[in-house]
């Protein structure tokens, strides 16, 4: 039996001593350079498109967590329900993992066993995941927590332009554009060096208009501020295109030669009067005026949407609401103007084009077509037919696991679902009544904690790859040293477990060859990687897809001429305001919403083990407005509960004008009593499954 040995680099290439590659943490994926420097590495920013030279607290201490002692080096298993996990073997471990899918598939169907990816996993663990859901093990069931990030814009975008790059630009055109809407993003907390390309904006003397329900780092930097209640911003996107509409603003060229289906836009925003979206929302008129006059009357405006926006049960059609604005005062397709998505984590979007979302094959292929299933086959050497059908989104997944009809085994790389699932506390009991939950990561996760089997994967600097950024900018991740002893990468793990399962075709454990391949299975599809090497990528900074040819060009800038669309033309959609799926009541009278700070990451399952992020943001609090705080005789500091009807968090009260006094916030990166997730609710959007993470209803109590 061949287990795939531990292949960090290529072969016959010994690791550098110093590695030009890019921070493991956001969709910015920031250029850095790892040197070693005796025992220690170090880190120094380097000049790339995305970050010029900038790095954020995560990247500078990005390698602190190499060698850190809480760093997994040995298998863990678990020998019995409630016992403690213990040191194992590597093949004593894959045994296990593979003994039970074994039994769980010959019990109860091959569905009975799922696997749950991250968005933070190289484009060749991300095809190699879905490669072996769909080949090794043959369920349906493989979803990742890309899911919770960026779904509602990649199903807006899909509908809307036949496309899903988050940003279908350059980063560089943000500094264009001569106004800048952001709606529901908050860079100056969550990827600070992007603010250099907004202060190229500044010093031009152009606008920058921020939508939050908070006055956040970024909002502080606007020239104006819109205020609107969480899950209202569907109302103030309509809104603004009323008033684009009514002043003629509309560039109705464009719209006739570009577009399908603005009559139906038109009739359903008409009746969207500003004075009544300043009643839900709060937003003033005479702000909404001055944000769409500052809109349509430039030369080059952008509206970029990020989480705030879309973590909603009805994100897809807030997001298409903004896209349906920026159609309207025909924005995208020019340079400098457009609209796009935010992307949050490392490869949110390489990791949704190449396989782990329920519904896709590799290249951003639909597996419920035809003529894409036969195209994977053929490169993965299976028969068509052999191929599972779509899954479910995660939530739906993990809600269902142990259940009468949902799987009774779970493979886990790269996520953290007890932290960063809404409704978190039903998810860990999900995990709990599980027959085998298996967890791949390099620490021990509130995930890994659960695991009957944890398996040591290798670090982002102990292994070659590419990420695909919020760009759509395939770049090159290049390893530094081999992984410790007794550490394996996911590709190896991976390998590992087909060969012991029997598995038709092959599972190369060096990243180059999985990337080879990737290239022949996305040929021809939306997300067309054929035509990007490593060479390629290695001799510029990165290549953009679609980029279906080696020698020919790659692509910064999307539908300039067309959309990618059947008749070339993007697709407007009409949609309305409808209230969060949990309105507030007597009972639970505040809303509640969640997000980041700078020095923590997701789940922070990592960057919480770092010492000075930990100095910088050592736990959890509630942010809520000073009158909110009177009327609860609440203290700066004091510990407060916020309730909902999932459960409860606990945390220190911390005192802020910059929320709404109806709201408070939590950041969501911490477990235990101060999990935000405790609270959230687990609606969904019905196209894209988005968690309703940013408005539940509550009440805040001293605790
Ligand atoms: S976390 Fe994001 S913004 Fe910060 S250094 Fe890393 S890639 Fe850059």
């Amino acid at each position: 039996m061949t287990d795939g040995a531990r292949v960090a680099t290529r072969p016959g290439v010994r690791p550098p001593r110093e590695a030009a590659t890019h921070c493991p943490y956001c969709a910015l994926q920031c250029g850095m350079v790892l040197r070693e420097a005796g025992e220690r590495i170090e880190v120094a920013p380097r000049d790339f498109p995305t970050n010029r030279g900038g790095l954020c607290q995560k990247g500078w201490t990005a390698a602190d967590l190499l060698d850190h002692p809480d760093r997994l080096t040995t298998p863990l298993l678990r020998d019995r329900p409630g016992g403690d996990l213990r040191p194992a073997s590597w093949d004593e471990a894959l045994d296990r993992v593979t003994a039970g899918l074994r039994a769980v598939q010959e019990r109860h169907g091959r569905d009975a066993v799922a696997v749950f990816g991250g968005g933070g996993l190289t484009n060749e663990k991300a095809y190699a995941l879905g490669k072996f859901a769909r080949v090794a093990l043959r369920t349906r069931h493989i979803d990742y927590n890309g899911r919770w990030c960026m779904s509602s814009a990649a199903a807006a975008g899909m509908r809307a332009f036949g496309l899903d790059r988050g940003l279908p630009f350059p980063l560089a055109d943000l500094g264009r554009a001569d106004t800048l809407l952001l709606v529901g993003a908050n860079p100056a907390e969550t990827m600070p060096p992007l603010m250099r390309h907004l202060a190229d904006q500044r010093e031009r003397g152009r606008r920058l208009i921020v939508v939050d329900p908070r006055l956040t780092a970024t909002a502080r930097q606007a020239d104006l501020h819109l205020q609107p209640l969480p899950g209202t911003d569907l109302a103030v996107a309509n809104a603004l295109l009323h008033i684009a509409l009514t002043e003629g603003w509309l560039d109705r060229a464009y719209v006739a030669d570009r577009t399908t289906g603005f009559d139906e836009v038109r009739r359903t925003v008409a009746g969207c009067w500003p004075a009544e979206v300043e009643r839900l929302s709060g937003v003033p008129v005479a702000d909404l005026e001055a944000t769409a006059r500052a809109l349509a009357t430039v030369d080059r405006a952008i509206i970029l949407t990020a989480r705030g926006a879309e973590q909603h049960a009805k994100g897809v059609d807030t997001v298409t609401a903004f896209i349906n604005l920026a159609l309207a005062l025909g924005l995208p397709g020019r340079p400098g103007s457009g609209y796009g998505c935010l992307t949050g984590q490392g490869n949110g979007q390489g990791g949704r084009e190449h396989g782990q979302k329920a519904d896709q094959l590799p290249g951003y292929r639909r597996i419920d077509d035809p003529a894409a299933r036969e195209h994977v086959a053929a490169v993965w050497g299976v028969d068509p037919a052999a191929l599972p059908g779509p899954g479910v989104p995660a939530y739906q997944l993990l809600d269902s696991l142990g259940t009468a009809h949902g799987p009774r085994a779970l493979l886990v790389f790269g996520s953290n679902p007890v932290v960063s699932a809404p409704r978190a506390a039903r998810v860990e009991s999900r995990l709990r009544d599980l027959d085998l939950l298996v967890v791949a990561d390099l620490l021990r996760s509130e995930t890994a904690e659960l695991a009957d089997v944890v398996l040591p994967v290798a670090q982002w600097a102990e292994e070659d790859g590419t990420m695909t950024n919020l760009e759509g900018r395939v770049l090159r991740r290049r390893a530094l040293r081999e992984p410790p002893p007794g550490v394996r990468t996911d590709l190896a793990v991976l390998a590992g477990l087909a060969a012991r399962l029997d598995a038709p075709g092959a599972f190369p454990t060096d990243p180059a060859a999985v990337f080879a391949e990737l290239r022949r299975a996305s040929a021809g599809g939306p997300a067309d990687y054929a035509g990007v090497s490593w060479d390629r990528i290695d001799a510029d900074t990165g290549v953009f897809w679609p980029c279906p040819d080696e020698d020919g060009p790659d692509t910064p800038r999307l539908f300039a001429d067309r959309f990618p669309t059947p008749d070339g033309r993007a697709r407007f959609r009409a949609v309305t305001h409808r209230p969060a799926a949990e309105p507030v009541c007597a009972d639970y009278p505040l809303h509640f919403t969640t997000g980041r700070v700078l020095a923590q990451y997701q789940s922070g399952a990592q960057t919480r083990r770092i010492a000075a992020l930990h100095r910088a943001a050592p736990g959890g609090f509630v942010e809520l407005h000073p009158d909110l705080a009177g009327r609860l005789g609440v203290a700066d500091g004091e510990e407060v509960r916020v309730v909902s009807r999932r459960g409860e968090l606990r945390a220190p009260a911390r005192l802020s004008p910059a929320i709404r006094p109806d709201t408070v916030f939590a950041p969501f990166h911490w477990p235990g009593a101060a999990r935000a997730n405790s609270v959230t609710n687990d609606a969904v959007d019905p196209v894209s499954g988005m968690p309703e993470f940013k408005i539940c209803a509550v009440r805040v109590e001293k605790a």
